[in-house]
C-alpha cells in the first residue's frame, strides 16, 4: 500500500518513519527537491496548484493525507475525486482561516480569546476600543511560528504595525491579549469509525513565537482539566467529521481553557509520543486514515521534547544523556530554523530535569 503525503517536511518524514514498519510505502509532493521526507519515500517536486503535478503525484496511490496546513484545499479536493483523502478538504479549509476557526469554537461553546475581523487601520482602531491594549493583530491566513502577528501594546503602535503589514494583506483578526498561566495542547486521533484516542495534555513553552519545549504530560494537569480539553477537542473533531490526528492549542487561565488554534495534522507538541507514548501520533495518524485500529495514546512515563533550533548539539553529547533520543531532519542549519528535536524520557521529574540540563548545556545556542 502506498500512502501519498502532500508536503515533504519533517512531519512527512516522521510519518514515513512510522509507516515503514507497518509495511507502507510513501510518496511525497513538495515544492523543494531537498525536502526532508525524500529519504523515506519517493519525492515528487511540483506546485500544489498545478493540476498536472497533482495528477502525476496521485496516480496509483492508495490513500492521501497532508502534513502542513497551507496546502490549497482545492488540491485536496481534486485528489479526493479519485482517492480517499483524510482529513477532508472542508476540515482543512475551516481551520486555514483564523476567523472561520474561531467562529467554529464559538459555535461549539468552546471559549476563545475575544476576536474581531478587520481589514484596515480604521477598523483595527475601532476594534481596539473594544479589546483595549495590549491586543494581538494576526493575518487570518498563512501565519506560523509567530510570523504574521503583531502585539499592539498602545494605540500609538498601530501606524507602525500597519506599515509593516504585507502590501496586500490577507484580512486580519484583532484578538484581545490573554494573560494566560501557560499554553497547553491536546492531540487526538479519530478513526473512520468515530473512535477517538486522546494523548495527555502537554505544556508548551515558546520563545520568540517558536515552540521551544513541550512537557508531557503537562505538570499538574488535573483529570478535570484533561477531560475538559477532551470534551472541547471531541466537539471540534465531530463537527469537522475529522479523520486522522489533530492538535488543539489552548491558553490555560486557572481551570479554564481558551482555544487558540487547531492544527489539522500531526503536531510539533506531539513529537514526544515517538518514544514517550504507547503509540506515536505519526503511527496513529496513519492507522486512522487507513481504517486500521487505533493504538493506545497513554504516556509511558515523563517526557520533555526540546526543539533543536539553528544548529544541532553534537550527537555524542546528546546520546550520553540518560533517556535522550535525537531526531535530526536533514535540514540545512540556519539561525532559528527547526532542524530537529530531542526527546528526554524519565521516570521522575528530578531525573528529567537533570537530563534536560545536560541537553541545554550541550546545545550551541542555549
Ligand atoms: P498563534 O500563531 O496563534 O499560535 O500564536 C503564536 C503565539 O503567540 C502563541 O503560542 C502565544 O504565545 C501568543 N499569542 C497568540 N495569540 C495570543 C493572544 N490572543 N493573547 C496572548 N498571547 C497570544
Amino acid at each position: 500500500m502506498t500512502v501519498g503525503v502532500l508536503g515533504g517536511g519533517q512531519l512527512g518524514r516522521m510519518l514515513g518513519l512510522a509507516g515503514l514498519p507497518l509495511g507502507l510505502r510513501f510518496r511525497f509532493l513538495d515544492t523543494d527537491g531537498d525536502a526532508p521526507a525524500r529519504q523515506v519515500g519517493d519525492l515528487h517536486v511540483g506546485q500544489y496548484d498545478d493540476p498536472v503535478a497533482l495528477d502525476a503525484f496521485a496516480a496509483g496511490l492508495d490513500a492521501v493525507t497532508f502534513e502542513f496546513e497551507n496546502v490549497p484545499a482545492d488540491a485536496v479536493r481534486r485528489i479526493a475525486r479519485s482517492l480517499p483523502v483524510q482529513p477532508r478538504a472542508e476540515a482543512l479549509e475551516t481551520v486555514q482561516d483564523r476567523l472561520s476557526e474561531k467562529r467554529l469554537f464559538r459555535s461549539l461553546d468552546i471559549p476563545t480569546p475575544p476576536f474581531h475581523p478587520v481589514t484596515h487601520a480604521a477598523e483595527v482602531a475601532a476594534a481596539l476600543e473594544v479589546t483595549g491594549c495590549p491586543a494581538v493583530l494576526k493575518t487570518r491566513r498563512f501565519g506560523y511560528d509567530g510570523k504574521g502577528q503583531w502585539i499592539v501594546r498602545t494605540k500609538a503602535d498601530l501606524a507602525g504595525i500597519m506599515e509593516e503589514l504585507p502590501k496586500q494583506p490577507d484580512s486580519l483578526l484583532l484578538e484581545g491579549f490573554v494573560q494566560f498561566d501557560r499554553e497547553v495542547s491536546l492531540i487526538a486521533a479519530r478513526a473512520r469509525s468515530g473512535e477517538v484516542v486522546f494523548y495527555p495534555l502537554v505544556e508548551n513553552r515558546h520563545e520568540g513565537g517558536i515552540l521551544r519545549l513541550s512537557l508531557a504530560p503537562a505538570p499538574g494537569a488535573t483529570p478535570a482539566l484533561q477531560s475538559l480539553a477532551q470534551r472541547h477537542v471531541l466537539r471540534i473533531m465531530e463537527a469537522l467529521d475529522y479523520v486522522g490526528v489533530l492538535a488543539v492549542e489552548f491558553f490555560q487561565c486557572g481551570d479554564m481553557l481558551l482555544a487558540n488554534e487547531v492544527a489539522p495534522r500531526v503536531h510539533n507538541s506531539g513529537h514526544w509520543t515517538i518514544e514517550g507514548a504507547e503509540t506515536s501520533q505519526f503511527e496513529n495518524h496513519l492507522r486512522a486514515i487507513l481504517g486500521l485500529p487505533l493504538g493506545s495514546a497513554a504516556a509511558r512515563g515523563l517526557s520533555t521534547m526540546w526543539n533543536v533550533l539553528g544548529a544541532a548539539p553534537p550527537a555524542k553529547a546528546v546520546l550520553a544523556v540518560p533517556g535522550a533520543h535525537l531526531h535530526l531532519y536533514d535540514k540545512e542549519p540556519r539561525s532559528g530554523r527547526k532542524i530537529g528535536h530531542i526527546t528526554v524520557c524519565a521516570d521522575t521529574p528530578e531525573n528529567l530535569e537533570e537530563s534536560l540540563a545536560r541537553i541545554r548545556a550541550a546545545a550551541p545556542q542555549s
